[in-house]
């Protein structure tokens, strides 16, 4: 019997439109056909536009890269399947066997583990010193130190880094400075205009802003470290989803309004949690009482951020206490949300490192981190004198 079904494989030709679609097409496809032999080698040569394979490059990521550029005042950018494969590509992209690459001590987690367990597995050693004292930082430096990973405000004490020591320090000893913005967004600092080589983010966070994607970021400013940055990344596979890129970009039009407003709400919770009994302290950059706050306010202004950390009375009773009584806010290890997340980094992020490292940061089993979200600060006032209340009362 001869088979009648049509040849639904053959695939149809995309309708021609004289008008264009406004918002941006998803475009999942993995491969793109080429006319011939001769432009698809024009194409691999550069000197016709045009993708061949996902894995290389697809137009979801570049868009989504354009628009972060222009945040950042960037040129070349890259969007990676998460932040964490920015941070890869950068150190794995431009380190070789016998570099020295030097971090700050509080990192986000997965950096630290990086430097502390993968690259020597490599050949390039790693130290690591603190960021807000820059002569801690040129203690560090080595005749073969190659690169300085830094964050610019850390996590989860908010710690502010000496960014213009160090940019300093790099630039006298010829050493590439990457940034981590990503607790900062080029809206609180643009580390390019400050002296960096290279800015990475983990666009799952403020820059995409809905927890709804997983993604990274990064640019430097010489060509050479953006083609070797590049490289690695495709070749290791570090690339985005299309779909994932999608998702960003239609949150990332909102950011600048989501972040002044979820910033502005940090700043009043901050005075607010810090005026409630049973709160011992409260970590915020632009708050008199925070250590580094002339640094912060000489580096970010007016733009502290929408990062709050607190200390609570009663260790982990009265957190969990906490928690229990704020059925309003997500207690999840995210930060970046439209709406206000809290953390615990002693049962979270800062589990492993111990009690003896934790108390050496100021980390106690009171300690919350709490990113801020877009709420009406109303509300918020509401959900944190509530679970501070039933924190303290228990
Ligand atoms: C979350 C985060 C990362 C890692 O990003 P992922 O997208 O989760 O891989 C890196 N740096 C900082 C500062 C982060 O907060």
């Amino acid at each position: 019997m001869t088979d009648t079904t049509p040849n639904l494989v053959r695939r149809i030709p995309w309708p021609e439109t004289a008008s264009r679609p406004m918002g941006t097409p998803l475009q999942p496809s993995v491969v793109y056909a080429a006319e011939s032999p001769d432009t698809l080698d024009a194409q691999y040569g550069g000197t016709l536009p045009g993708y061949t394979y996902a894995r290389e490059g697809h137009p979801n990521a570049d868009v989504l890269a354009t628009m972060i550029d222009r945040l950042e005042g960037a040129e070349g950018g890259l969007v990676t399947g998460s932040g964490m494969a920015a941070v890869a590509a950068v150190l794995l992209g431009l380190c070789r066997a016998g570099d020295h690459v030097v971090g700050a001590d509080q990192l986000y987690g997965r950096s630290l583990r990086m430097m502390r367990s993968d690259l020597p597995r490599f050949g390039v050693t790693t130290s690591l010193a603190d960021p807000t004292d820059v002569c801690a930082m040129a203690d560090a430096l080595r005749p073969e130190t190659r690169l300085v990973l830094v964050e610019v405000v850390s996590n989860p004490t908010l710690r502010v880094a000496d960014m213009a020591g160090i940019a300093r320090l790099c630039r006298e000893r010829g050493v590439l400075l990457a940034v981590d913005n990503t607790f900062t967004t080029p809206r609180g600092w643009r580390p390019f205009e400050h002296g960096a080589d290279i800015v990475i983010h983990s666009v799952t966070k403020l820059l995409a802003g809905h927890s709804d994607a997983t993604l990274g970021y990064v640019s430097a400013r010489d060509p050479a470290l953006r083609d070797a940055i590049r490289l690695f990344a495709v070749t290791a596979g570090l690339t985005p989803s299309p779909f994932d890129c999608w998702l960003a970009e239609r949150g990332l039009y909102t950011f600048p309004l989501r972040y002044d407003r979820a910033e502005a709400n940090a700043a009043r919770l901050a005075d607010c949690l810090a005026g409630l009994r049973g709160v011992r302290r409260v970590l915020y950059p632009l708050r008199p009482d925070h250590p580094d706050h002339n640094r912060a306010a000489a580096l970010l202004g007016q733009r502290g951020g929408n990062m709050i950390s607190f200390e609570i009375e009663g260790g982990r009773e009265a957190a969990n206490r906490l928690t229990r009584g704020a059925p309003g806010l997500a207690f999840a290890p995210t930060l970046g949300d439209v709406a206000t997340t809290l953390s615990h980094p002693a049962s979270s992020s800062h589990r492993e490192i111990g009690a003896e490292a934790r108390a050496a940061l100021g980390i106690s089993e009171g300690f919350f981190r709490v990113s801020v979200g877009v709420e009406e600060f109303d509300l918020l006032r509401e959900d944190f004198t509530a679970a501070i209340a039933a924190a303290t009362t228990g």
